[in-house]
């Protein structure tokens, strides 16, 4: 009896000791937490595209139209989020506005290949679990975003392509199109210039242009990135790709690290510019890591890899990302860059040049 209650009195004890340490730790974490992400916090940040975008070379009607389209797009993502949505959801969303419009390059009003076809690529990134999502070469997709997000969700891979991704669309029930759904005049004749001129640099250049058709129509590729008030990122990225693109040629949009990017630890991603630039950067995983390892702002990471590893590179484009807090970053070093970002506060910026 007396060795029982010396043990319980010994048990006693230690639970007693273990105690207050288990609620100052948490207590801790717990300020921590707030104090890195305000309750209720989220945000969205868009881009259609970056390149050589001067404002001598846009009319009022154009100006206006670009504007309207991102506004209507982040609205649907905003709204999502203010109504609790995920941001995951948020991002497809709001990339569906885009990919749907003839205005950027992305689902209708992609690109031209050198074969006179369109051929799609995306991808998505979940920051709550790392899981992702991506397709390329996709030809009868409506939205190419949606058929990544099904990647992500609902197989086992990350990354499917050209008839097997279009099989499994089918399969996952998504809209399918006739290829000619992704017919734009304005493609073509851009496609028609540089094939008259496959040699100049310009022609293999993604953002950068020498004659007015092109200037109008060969960037704009779209993306989003989002935090909603659960405190999840997401990045989503949909693009045709670069004019006159030969040989199944696959860019850095649905390449994770490279056009697109998610940690819930860092930031979000989106990029947009030319692709194989993007690739050998890493430049979407590279903001984030430079956050993790360096223990960086984004404004101080992007500005870094955008403006200093990438154009050092020799390539030209730009991000858009949000952090774990709803800092926005939209970091390019080309001419403009479609840009638009909302608050928590309802707060809307729209942007097209340097200096908006
Ligand atoms: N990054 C895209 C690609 O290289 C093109 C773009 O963003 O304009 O496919």
């Amino acid at each position: 009896m007396k060795r029982i209650l010396i043990f319980l009195s010994f048990a006693l004890f230690f639970a007693c000791k273990e105690q207050p340490k288990e609620t100052a730790e948490t207590a801790v974490d717990n300020t921590t937490e707030e104090l890195q992400k305000p309750a209720n916090t989220f945000g969205i940040v868009i881009h259609g595209g970056a390149g050589t975008i001067l404002k001598e070379n846009m009319t009022p009607e154009k100006e206006a139209a670009y504007k309207s389209k991102l506004e209507e797009a982040i609205k649907v993502g905003h709204t999502i989020l203010k109504n609790g949505g995920t941001s995951l959801e948020a991002v497809e969303k709001t990339i569906n506005v885009l990919e749907d419009s003839p205005l950027f390059n992305a689902g209708k009003g992609a690109v031209f290949t050198n074969e006179g076809t369109n051929e799609l690529d995306a991808s998505i990134m979940d920051g709550s679990n790392l899981n992702a999502g991506a397709v390329a070469g996709v030809k009868t997709v409506k939205n190419p975003i949606n058929l990544a997000r099904e990647v992500m969700l609902n197989s086992p891979h990350v990354m499917l392509s050209g008839k097997g991704a279009a099989q499994f669309a089918t399969e996952r029930g998504l809209e399918i199109v006739d290829p000619k759904y992704f017919h734009t005049e304005n493609r073509m004749k851009a496609l028609q210039k540089v094939k008259k001129a496959p040699d100049h640099p310009d022609a293999k250049s993604a953002t950068s242009f020498y004659d007015p058709i092109i200037k109008d129509s060969k960037f704009g590729t779209v993306g989003c990135a989002a935090l909603d008030k659960n405190g999840n990122l997401a990045a989503g990225t949909s693009t045709g790709g670069m004019t006159n693109k030969k040989w199944n040629r696959i860019g850095d949009s649905p390449i994770i690290g490279a056009g697109t990017y998610a940690n819930n630890a860092t930031c979000a991603v989106s990029s947009t510019g030319w692709g194989e630039y993007f690739i050998r950067g890493m430049v979407a995983y590279d903001i984030s890591a430079m956050m993790e390892y360096k223990g960086i702002s984004l404004k101080e990471a992007t500005a870094e890899v955008i403006q200093k590893k990438l154009t050092a590179l020799g390539g030209t484009g730009g991000i858009v990302a949000i952090d774990h807090q709803g800092n926005v970053s939209m970091e390019f070093n080309t001419a403009g860059m479609y840009r638009a970002t909302m608050n928590a506060d309802g707060e809307l910026k729209v942007g097209i040049y340097k200096a908006p």
